[in-house]
């Protein structure tokens, strides 16, 4: 068919695939070591179910996931066309031969089919649909393109193939029998003269040629690297809970100055990440992964505010500024400020500061990019490196360094809101080991007038199903979850390592909390401070003493729509138990949000944001308020302390609290109780 234009061609296309994806690989291996290859099993299972199958893209959005999977697995059954194509390069009549030969020219037809199917709708999103996360971009345009190039030459090509020689070469008449595209096409084009045949078919071989090497080389340049690196990125992806901020190893930090050697260590200690060198490979790996497909942006808060954060423009600011420093990243000896500082120059303050760590993105992401760690560690860089904090936030750190809580109120009144209640306090290991739970109040519960009443409205139930606990009064502290998530890592190992103490020394087991961040950091961030409980959040308590009948309740309200705590959804799992309560204390069916469970979107409290002013765009918790009201709600259900703020006062702004209530869970249950 043409071996040496075929060769000159293959050899120039591959040289070049091989060039594009040396410039990314060599910037990938010059970033921070980490290890990403334990656990090989999980991670297998993950390519598996997420790449292979493409669970989590179906999942999240049916038809677009179905068009994704369609490409993917066309991709996958066409490699051997293409395998097949390029050995009719050097021997012109080639098929693969006997019945398996057969049925794979059936297969193929019918991938290529639902390729341009998926094609079809991929040109009908972009140009009818327009959803809102897409962006304009012209290379998924080209792409649709290219691969449209590929099955429709791919289909003539038969067709000529099978008008030309089928009638005089066996193999290629049992390949048409199978071909059944193919086949019908030669039907349609037998009429044509033997030359037009003839010139068609080679065009069409040569077309569909130039199309797949020209779509090689364009691969490692964009965003379509990913059909390369996706499968990669899953299997290198974190093995931890979605929301683990990176442990910074504070006695290196700070203690020692000498090297292994004993020599005075001359480097400067550092912490997080201050430049590009200080990201991890795998976070120049997904970078360069990144499908700019805009999935992460759906229900991000910033993102549907105004703000200027969503982790694709993040992405896409970071793969441009490695390419651009590149030289600089691969030399062993970087000058100091050869390299800008990420924060000011690849993202903005406000966007570091705009995140409320709520975790969308990273779980709708298709292909779990990470978000979270990067943004924790340049906030500890940026508040322990660069004493550089908002100053809102540096006042809520004051308080916390001072009293242990935000508020800055006496913590030797951390217990006063329990008076009168006959809510023990605990006294010995002796006492701890006859309660069924210690209650970790939290400051919000502790401190804030509005959360006291859920306090009280969870100690009315306990009460009432004789449950066996007691409160740590004066001596509890704060667990440091939002300090941490807000980049002071050293005040939250201050705070982690009294609340452990205080919690071992009366050898606590078993905790429960109304904050589900409370839930998240002592479940799972403290085992690696030494701290080792079984948590569980109030809802999952009043789930079990309800179905235990403990407690019972009456149907007594109505119109309640639940609004999901992003720290007990997304990042714990729990999606169930307080809808299941909901569902005994309503008269009706229970609302939902149309973004609920692992789309929901966040109050805009988490990540410290708690503790900030919102200045940029709308606010967060004005948007999950309008997401409610055209249901109607007489109350807005929740379970964290934060979300109770946050959608109190989002009611009260918009001047709906004649008609909707925000109400804690436990305050439902406790008012329901019979
Ligand atoms: S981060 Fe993930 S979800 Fe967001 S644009 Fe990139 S690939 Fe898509
Ligand atoms: S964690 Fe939440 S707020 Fe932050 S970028 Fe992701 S979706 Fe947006």
């Amino acid at each position: 068919m043409g071996p040496i234009l075929f060769t000159f061609i293959a050899v120039f296309a591959l040289v070049g695939f091989a060039w594009f994806t040396y410039r990314k690989l060599t910037i990938i291996m010059s970033l921070e070591p980490e290890v990403r290859w334990d656990n090989v099993g999980a991670r297998i299972k993950k390519v598996i179910t997420m790449g292979l199958f493409q669970s989590r893209m179906i999942q999240r959005e049916l038809k677009p996931g179905i068009m994704h999977t369609m490409i993917f697995w066309g991709f996958m059954i066409l490699l051997f066309r293409k395998l097949q194509l390029f050995t009719i390069a050097y021997n012109e009549l080639f098929v693969y031969p006997g019945t398996l030969g057969g049925i794979y020219a059936s297969l193929k037809d019918l991938a290529e089919l639902a390729v341009l199917i998926a094609v079809g709708y991929g040109f009908y999103r972009r140009f009818v649909l327009k959803p809102k996360r897409f962006e304009p971009n012209k290379e998924a345009i080209v792409v649709l393109c290219l691969i449209t190039t590929i099955m429709i030459t791919d289909f003539f090509y038969d067709a000529f193939k099978f008008a030309i020689y089928s009638d005089t070469v066996e193999a290629i008449a049992h390949e048409r029998s199978f071909a059944f595209i193919g086949s019908a096409l030669a039907t349609l084009v037998s009429g044509i003269s033997p030359e037009w045949q003839e010139l068609l078919y080679h065009s069409m071989y040569w077309i569909q040629i130039l199309t797949v090497f020209g779509f090689l080389v364009l691969l490692p340049i964009g965003e379509h690297f990913h059909i390369v690196t996706a499968l990669p990125t899953l299997f290198f992806g974190h093995n931890s809970p979605l929301n683990k901020v990176p442990k910074v190893d504070l006695e290196a930090l700070m203690g020692d100055d000498d090297d292994e050697d004993g020599d005075e260590d001359e480097t400067e200690p550092s912490v997080g990440i201050n430049t590009a060198k200080d990201l991890i490979w795998k976070d120049g790996l997904d970078v360069f992964t990144c499908t700019e497909c805009g999935r992460c942006k759906d229900a991000c808060p910033t993102f549907l505010t105004d703000k200027p954060l969503s982790l694709k423009w993040v992405n896409d600011s970071l793969k441009h500024h490695l390419m651009d420093n590149r030289e600089n990243l691969l030399k062993d000896e970087i000058e100091e400020d050869a390299l800008p500082t990420l924060v000011g120059n690849v993202i903005s303050e406000d966007t570091l500061w705009a995140c409320t760590t709520c975790g969308y993105c990273e779980s709708a992401c298709p292909i779990e990019l990470e978000h979270l760690s990067k943004f924790y560690k340049m906030r500890q860089y940026m508040v322990m490196m660069e004493g550089e904090v908002p100053d809102e936030l540096q006042v809520a750190f004051d308080n916390y360094e001072r009293q242990s809580n935000a508020w800055g109120l006496n913590s030797d009144t951390r217990g006063d809101w329990a008076e009168g209640l006959d809510v023990p306090t605990v006294e010995s290991p002796e006492q701890v080991k006859e309660l069924d739970y210690l209650f970790y109040t939290g400051s919000a519960q502790s401190f804030d007038n509005r959360n006291q009443k859920v306090a009280k409205a969870f100690v009315k139930i306990l009460q009432a199903a004789d449950v066996k606990f007691a409160i740590l009064g004066a001596e509890e502290g704060s667990t440091g979850e939002c300090v941490r998530r807000a980049g002071n890592e050293m005040l939250f190992q201050e705070l982690a390592g009294t609340l452990v103490e205080t919690l071992n020394s009366y050898e606590v087991k078993n905790i429960v909390t109304c904050d589900p961040h409370a839930y998240n950091s002592l479940k799972n961030e403290y085992p690696e401070f030494g701290g080792n409980y079984n948590v569980i959040h109030h809802t999952q308590l009043i789930e079990q003493l309800l179905a235990e009948g403990r407690i019972s309740v009456n149907a007594t309200f109505e119109k309640v729509i639940y609004h999901e705590p992003c720290y007990l959804g997304r990042h714990n799992g729990e999606y169930q138990a307080p809808r299941n309560i909901i569902k005994q204390v309503v008269k009706d069916q229970p609302l939902e949000f149309e973004m609920n469970r692992e789309r929901a979107m966040c109050c805009g409290a988490g990540g410290g944001r708690m503790w900030m002013e919102e200045t940029i765009g709308t606010r967060i918790n004005h948007e999950r308020l309008n997401q409610a009201l055209p249901q109607s709600p007489k109350i807005i259900a929740t379970a964290c302390p934060y979300c109770t703020v946050m959608m109190t006062d989002a009611v009260t702004d918009k001047g709906k609290e004649e008609e909707i209530q925000t109400r804690d869970i436990a305050e439902l249950v406790a008012e329901a109780l019979v």
